[in-house]
């Protein structure tokens, strides 16, 4: 868990307002789900994942409940439906904090955070495209060229089951083939052998049975339509058949952004897809659901490596020099951000040159200085701290108007 301090933490909140322009340009309102749940939510949501069996912050409160820090925030939008049983479509958009116990390294922290989209009860492959577009939207307008689309479709819930099974015989009839730690998780997932990254069992992998020799029609069109959107789009893309999602309720489009700077280990700043089944675990009705998270941290880090969307310097417009003790910065200041200008001053009845380095570092593009003269002459002096111009004295009355047109 790491500290964001200034200017990179006005980065973070510049990252959410940009996505939230982006999405909620597309009609999709705010959820400000709590950041702590009943355990109950995630396990019901995630049972066979790392993250939930793992890598989550649960303990037992005051009252005696079993509560986990959220681990990431599909489920917790998933409950807040059946809980308030909004109109559908329900189109919403969240961003903050998640918490899984992993182990830490570059692109990868205990606490990190996500912003993302759920669309909850409406099922139709242009839905799939809206949502996949405004993830790759939100990337070019962070200045990201390096990003690549990664997309593929578990087909409807009986494809995946045949598929499953096929995979499952494959793997079991070529096991002695599979890394140890495949072997394990064939035993729980077949599904999720497919996600290996051991060198070892690359060759097995590629020979295995593929998921869109088992598409029904109703899924080959859905899929289809998703690829024909998104090329009506200009948006590109890979089919990537190893890209499953190893939870039972995911099915047809899933997708992955990767960034092409980053290590392989920690290179995906974003993922999603369609799942259903959810809100029915959750005690609602049968009720499609789409969406997508993007990890903030990680999706900076690419920022960096691509030297875009760079840390802003937190300025002000002006800052005030007093050398009469202080009272006078106290008005000035106050008058200049009742007008609506950022401004800061010193404490502490520094020198004029200290006070000066400390205006300059402000990154103000004025300084409003006054000491004994000006105070007797009702008089400032306004310097302008860039460019060429020349200071002057301009009379007290003037203030506003003055710094208007020095900052014009
Ligand atoms: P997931 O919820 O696992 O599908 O993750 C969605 C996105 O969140 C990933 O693509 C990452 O960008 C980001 N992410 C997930 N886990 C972490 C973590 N421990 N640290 C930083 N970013 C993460």
């Amino acid at each position: 868990m790491r500290d964001i301090l200034p200017p990179e933490s006005a980065r973070w909140r510049q990252f959410v307002a940009a996505f939230a322009e982006t999405v909620t340009a597309a009609g999709y309102g705010q959820i400000i789900p709590p950041l702590l749940e009943d355990i109950g939510v995630f396990h019901r949501v995630g049972e066979a994942t790392d993250i939930v069996t793992k890598e989550m912050y649960d303990f037992v409160d005051k009252g005696d409940r079993h509560v986990a820090l959220r681990p990431e925030q599909t489920a917790s939008v998933c409950r807040a439906f059946v809980q308030h049983r909004p109109a559908t479509p329900w189109k919403v958009w969240y961003s903050g904090p998640n918490f899984r116990y992993e182990r830490p390294q570059r692109g990868r922290y205990r606490q990190f955070d996500q912003v993302g989209i759920e669309v909850l009860g409406a099922n139709d492959p242009y839905l799939d495209v809206e949502v996949i577009a405004l993830g790759w939207n939100f990337f070019q307008r962070l200045g990201l060229q390096q990003v690549h689309l990664h997309l593929n479709s578990l087909g409807e819930p009986q494809d995946r089951q045949n598929f499953v099974t096929a995979l499952q015989t494959y793997f079991t009839a070529n096991i002695d083939q599979l890394s140890d730690a495949s072997k394990v998780t064939l035993a729980k997932n077949a599904l999720r052998v497919l996600d290996s990254k051991r060198p070892e069992d690359f060759d097995i992998i590629a020979k295995a049975p593929k998921i869109s020799d088992f598409y029904s029609e109703a899924a080959r069109t859905h899929f289809e339509t998703v690829l024909a959107g998104l090329r009506t789009l200009n948006i590109p893309f890979v089919v990537n058949e190893k890209l499953v999602r190893g939870l039972d309720y995911y099915r047809h489009t899933t997708f992955e952004f990767v960034g092409g700077t980053l290590d392989s280990a920690q290179n995906a700043i974003g993922g999603g897809g369609r799942y259903d089944g959810l809100v029915e675990d959750l005690g609602g009705p049968a009720t499609a659901g789409i969406g997508f998270a993007l990890g903030l941290d990680r999706t900076l880090l690419a920022c960096d490596d691509e030297g875009v969307f760079t840390s802003a310097l937190a300025n002000v417009d002006v800052f005030v020099v007093d050398t009469t003790g202080g009272n006078e910065a106290l008005v000035i200041t106050h008058q200049l951000r009742d007008a609506g200008f950022s401004c800061d001053r010193s404490f502490e009845n520094r020198s004029m040159k200290s006070q000066m380095k400390a205006a300059d570092k402000s990154g103000a593009l004025v300084a409003i200085i006054i000491g004994s003269d000006e105070v007797e002459a009702n008089a400032l002096v306004l310097r302008p701290l860039r460019g060429e111009e020349q200071q002057s004295t301009i009379p007290r009355s003037d203030l506003i108007p003055s710094i208007t047109k020095a900052l014009s």
